[in-house]
């Protein structure tokens, strides 16, 4: 079974909206993640498909920590997204600590890693994607975790207006590539991880980025803000 992580981001515009995507993408081998506001309202409807968050914290005032999040019905907790990396300057240590603060309260992290368009033109996706690996991993004991390999330059783009997006086949390969680091350095970790891929998923072409075996699922962000959108792609991959 293949999974998609519905990243909301900061949509909808108000809890009513919410809670009538949230019914609309209701399905088994889903995890929703509204924005921190919707949480407990997405959740209250939700019947088959799990709760995500798209962040956690641990600083102090206004910040939303993983207790609070799991008393919600929170199960699973996107960390590390690009979006967090660019405009919170978010580490690979920062990302650490919080994957180990989800994994202490039983959360499932969907830890995000991926290189920007500069880095890549640079040749330095693979030293960065290992990077971003080694270290989101390197306080966890144990535990289900979830990568999401999501090439920065391929996230959000206007397909139709022919924007460029990451092949299927180049997603594979760096997806292959950090399961092989997984396996390297975190041997005891490697049964329990999904490897999933993010970054421009829709209707039309989630099925070629998801036949491969060992991709696991898609995180998906504006194709997931239209519930006819989602569950088609859901149709397809099931
Ligand atoms: P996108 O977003 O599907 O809109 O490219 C994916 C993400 O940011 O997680």
């Amino acid at each position: 079974m293949k999974i998609l992580i519905a990243n909301w981001k900061m949509h909808p515009d108000n809890i009513n909206e919410a809670i009538n995507l949230a019914k609309g993408s209701d399905f088994e081998n889903v995890i929703i993640c509204p924005p921190t506001s919707f949480i407990q309202g997405a959740g209250e409807v939700l019947t088959r498909a799990g709760l995500g968050a798209q962040n956690l914290e641990f600083s102090g005032t206004g910040d939303v920590d993983a207790k609070e999040l799991k008393s919600l019905g929170v199960t699973h907790v996107i960390i590390g997204h690009s979006d967090r990396r660019k405009n919170h300057n978010e580490t690979n240590e920062i990302v650490a600590k919080k994957v180990s603060l989800a994994l202490s309260e039983g959360l499932v992290p969907v830890i995000c890693v991926g290189e920007t368009k500069e880095e890549r033109d640079a040749g330095k996706k693979m030293e960065v994607v290992n990077d971003q690996v080694v270290k989101a991993l390197s306080e966890v004991k144990g535990g289900r975790v979830i990568l999401a390999y999501e090439p920065v330059w391929s996230i959000s783009t206007n397909i139709a207006d022919g924007e460029e997006v990451i092949t299927p086949e180049e997603a594979y390969e760096v997806i292959l590539f950090i399961k092989q680091i997984v396996e390297e350095v975190y041997q005891n970790l490697s049964r329990n991880v999904i490897y999933v891929y993010g970054g421009s998923v829709n209707s039309e072409n989630v099925k070629e980025f998801l036949e491969f075996k060992e991709v696991g699922g898609a995180l998906v962000g504006s194709a997931s803000l239209s519930s006819s959108e989602f569950s088609k792609m859901i149709k397809l991959i099931n």
